[in-house]
């Protein structure tokens, strides 16, 4: 059994400033947390650049042209409130994309049972045709319709924990009734979708949380609700937006999880993956601003996805 690690060197150069919450050092606390010999087993791997086809999948030309002609030769150009780009910003996010995509490929090709991708910039806000909320291209939403149209798989689901609702993978989803997302996410809070009664073509199930809700009502409505959901949508493929934000040290939201709770979640996710999908799993990093808690998140994540 193996768990593949994707990760690039650019993803670690993307600099949103210095006092930008979605920092390289999180990055560098994530490969930290898994250096240990724990993780000895995991095959490290070297994400490529992902493919302009790819990124269209999702994107529309001008989105891509605009990101990608907008990334400064110095300094900082801010294309969104809060998303701002360095000189690397374009290479980090091509080689993030490129994460998902080939961790796709080699587990839709039984290279290995599932993978773990450690990138930014993060993906799920990113719309079809707007940067936004720290993200600039949609990494999970590009990797499901990859797996559709290069790999034949019929049914796609994208799981998304973080504690920010994925209007971007939202969009991009919710026309088509072969892909499916739900998120559970603390509401209120950037970026203010994700009602309840955001259905889609009933491919879309959203469950809003409130702050300082913690374990309980977050494990309720995985059972009560999102599993139920996944279940019945029989996937042939489970990919993870794997943001750790919700964590209870997060600065940026209270819905007070913590490690266990995402090692409850990873193992219910991994047991409906082997229900449908041959056990088919492909988790990517989106938010999570502790870095001492992310670090200790994504290690009970991976010891989770390393035990299958
Ligand atoms: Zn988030």
């Amino acid at each position: 059994m193996t768990t593949l690690l994707y990760t690039h060197s650019s993803c670690l150069e993307h600099d949103p400033g210095s006092y930008h919450p979605e920092a390289p050092a999180r990055l560098r606390a994530v490969l930290a947390a898994l250096s240990g010999p724990e993780y000895a087993a995991l095959e490290r791997r070297e994400a490529p650049e992902a493919a302009l086809d790819d990124v269209l999948r999702v994107h529309s030309r001008h989105h891509v042209e605009h990101v990608l002609g907008a990334i400064p030769k110095a300094g900082h150009v801010a294309i969104d409130a809060d998303t701002v780009l360095s000189p690397a910003s374009g290479k980090a996010a091509l080689h993030a994309v490129g994460a998902v995509t080939a961790a796709i490929d080699a587990v839709v090709t039984k290279e290995a049972d599932n993978a773990f991708c450690a990138v930014r910039p993060p993906g799920h806000h990113a719309e079809p045709d707007r940067a936004m909320g720290f993200c600039l291209f949609n990494n999970a939403a590009i990797g499901a319709l990859r797996a559709r149209e290069v790999h034949r798989l019929d049914r796609v689901a994208v799981v998304d924990f973080d504690v920010h609702h994925g209007n971007g993978t939202q969009a991009a989803f919710e026309a088509d009734e072969n892909l499916f997302y739900a998120s559970t996410h603390q509401h209120p809070l950037y970026p203010g979708s994700g009602a309840m009664s955001e259905t889609g073509v009933g491919n879309i199930v959203n469950v809003p949380l409130r702050a300082m809700s913690g374990s309980g009502p977050f494990r309720a409505s995985m059972t009560g609700r999102v599993l139920p959901a996944l279940d019945a949508f029989r996937p042939d493929l489970v990919l993870i937006s794997a943001g750790f934000d919700a964590h209870r040290s997060d600065p940026l939201a209270q819905l007070m999880l913590d490690e266990a709770d995402y090692t409850w979640i990873t193992e219910k996710l991994i047991e409906i993956a082997f229900r449908h999908a041959g056990g088919r799993l492909v988790s990517t990093l989106e938010g999570g601003y502790d870095l001492t808690a992310l670090g200790a998140s994504v290690a009970a994540h991976v010891r989770v996805l390393m035990s299958v």
